[in-house]
C-alpha cells in the first residue's frame, strides 16, 4: 500500500498572503485532502532579514479565514537551526561540503572574467555579467580564499550525475547542477542557513509525501533532489502549479499588494482561486461559505484539468 499523502503549505512570511500564495495553499490543500491525506503548514522564516513582523501570524489567520484547516502544530523553520547544523555535520562527514568566502561581488566579478575571457563578443563590448545568473565557479573548493572572513558552507555538486525530475504535471526537467548552478549555499555568510537545506530537512522530518507549490520553484528541485540523495532522506513527489500572472505577465509577487487574499472577502475570492486552478464551483455555490465549497472542491479534485496550463491571467 503506498504511504498516506502528506502535503504541505510552506509560505515565507515576507508580506501578507495574496492571491498567488492561495493558489498555492489552496491546491496544495484539495490534493491532499482528496487523496484522505494530511495537510500542513510550515512557516518558512529561516531568512529573518526578510520576515515582516506579525506576516506569519496574519497568514495563518488567512488559511484559517479560507477554511485551509491544517493537521498537527505548525512547524516554523526558526526553531529549527539544531536540525539543520546536524544536517551539515553529516554532509561535511561525507566531504560533501566546504566553506566559502566568497562575496556576491567577487563571484559576479569573477564570472565576468571568465564570460569576457571566453566569449570574444563579449570581450570586445566589454559586456557586464548577469550577476543574478551567475554559476558559482567553485573558487572555495580546497579551501576558504579568505579563511579568515565569514564563510558560507557550499554543497559540492562535482560529483554527482544529472538529475531528472518528475513532475505529476509538468514535464520532466533535466539539470546539470554542477554545470548549472554550481556548488550552491546551505548556510550563508550572515549565518543564516539557505532555503534549499531547510526545504529539505523539513520536509524529510514532517514526511511528506507530496510536495505541491508554484511553477516558480521547479528550478530549484534538481539542487532538492541532491539534497535528498545525499543526506538519505526520502523523495517527494512534485506537482508545480501553474503561475497567477498580473496583467502585465509579471509574476504575483508577495511584495505587490495588488491582490491581498483578503478574509473579508473570503468566499468570492476562494471561487476564484478555484476557477484559476481549472476546478469553478457550479454557481449556487459561488457564494457560499468557504467551507461548502472546499468539500465540493475536494470532491471534484483532478489534476487532470490543469494539464497544458502554465500560466493563469489573474484577470481570469
Ligand atoms: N517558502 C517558499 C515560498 O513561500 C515555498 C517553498 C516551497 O514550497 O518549497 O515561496
Amino acid at each position: 500500500m503506498p504511504p498516506r499523502r502528506r502535503g504541505r503549505f510552506a509560505p515565507s512570511p515576507t508580506g501578507p498572503l495574496h492571491l498567488g500564495s492561495l493558489l498555492a495553499a489552496v491546491g496544495s490543500y484539495l490534493d491532499a485532502r482528496a487523496a484522505g491525506g494530511d495537510w500542513l503548514v510550515r512557516i518558512e522564516d529561516v531568512d529573518r532579514a526578510r520576515e515582516s513582523p506579525g506576516a506569519a501570524d496574519r497568514i495563518l489567520r488567512t488559511l484559517e479565514d479560507f477554511g485551509l484547516d491544517w493537521d498537527g502544530p505548525v512547524l516554523r523553520q526558526s526553531t529549527r537551526d539544531a536540525a539543520y547544523e546536524a544536517a551539515l555535520a553529516r554532509l561535511a562527514r561525507e566531504d560533501l561540503v566546504y566553506y566559502c568566502s566568497c562575496t556576491r561581488a567577487e563571484i559576479a566579478s569573477a564570472a565576468a572574467e571568465a564570460r569576457i575571457a571566453t566569449a570574444p563578443a563579449a570581450r570586445q563590448r566589454g559586456v557586464p555579467p548577469d550577476a543574478a545568473e551567475v554559476r558559482y565557479p567553485g573558487r572555495c573548493r580546497s579551501g576558504p580564499a579568505r579563511p579568515g572572513s565569514r564563510l558560507a558552507v557550499r554543497f559540492r555538486t562535482v560529483d554527482f550525475p544529472a538529475v531528472t525530475v518528475v513532475d505529476r504535471l509538468q514535464s520532466a526537467l533535466h539539470q546539470e547542477v554542477g554545470a548549472t548552478v554550481g556548488d550552491f549555499v546551505l548556510k550563508r555568510r550572515d549565518g543564516f542557513y539557505a532555503y534549499q537545506l531547510a526545504v529539505v530537512v523539513d520536509d524529510a522530518e514532517q514526511g511528506i509525501t507530496d510536495v505541491v507549490r508554484g511553477l516558480d520553484l521547479y528550478d530549484n528541485t534538481p539542487r532538492q533532489r541532491l539534497l535528498q540523495a545525499a543526506l538519505g532522506a526520502p523523495e517527494p513527489t512534485y506537482l508545480h502549479l501553474p503561475l497567477v500572472l498580473e496583467g502585465t505577465g509579471a509574476k504575483l509577487s508577495k511584495s505587490h499588494r495588488a491582490l491581498p487574499a483578503d478574509p473579508a472577502q473570503a468566499p468570492l475570492l476562494l471561487s476564484t482561486v478555484l476557477g484559476w486552478l481549472r476546478h469553478p464551483p457550479p454557481a449556487v455555490l459561488r457564494s457560499a461559505p468557504v467551507r461548502e465549497q472546499l468539500a465540493w472542491a475536494v470532491d471534484a479534485w483532478d489534476i487532470k484539468l490543469l494539464q497544458g496550463v502554465t500560466s493563469i491571467s489573474a484577470k481570469e
